[in-house]
């Protein structure tokens, strides 16, 4: 018999976001919690390169549109639509 076994994550449930550096031979990365009071998307990686929240001048990058929605989730007391988004992940390898 095979079990399977996942991870279900309410958004709500999330801590903390981390920002991985994406230069190659770099990837350093920074820790944040979203749910903290003057939360501050970080502007560039413990090594100083700078990371663009923005495609255009006035349009968030993908990733910042996620961040955005992310935190008006995890800040918000109840949800307003009448449910939930739970995310399900693979258990991961030992
Ligand atoms: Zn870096």
């Amino acid at each position: 018999m095979t079990v399977e076994r996942k991870w279900v994550v309410k958004l709500n449930d999330v801590k903390a976001v981390t920002f991985q550096c994406a230069r190659a031979n770099c990837e350093a990365r920074i820790t944040v919690s979203p749910t903290e009071r003057n939360f501050q998307w970080p502007q560039a990686c413990p090594m100083g390169h700078r990371w663009e929240f923005y495609e255009t001048e006035r349009r968030h990058s993908r990733d910042a549109r996620f961040l955005i929605a992310l935190q008006d989730i995890v800040t918000a007391k109840d949800s307003e639509s009448g449910f939930n988004v739970l995310l399900e992940f693979d258990e991961p390898k030992a």
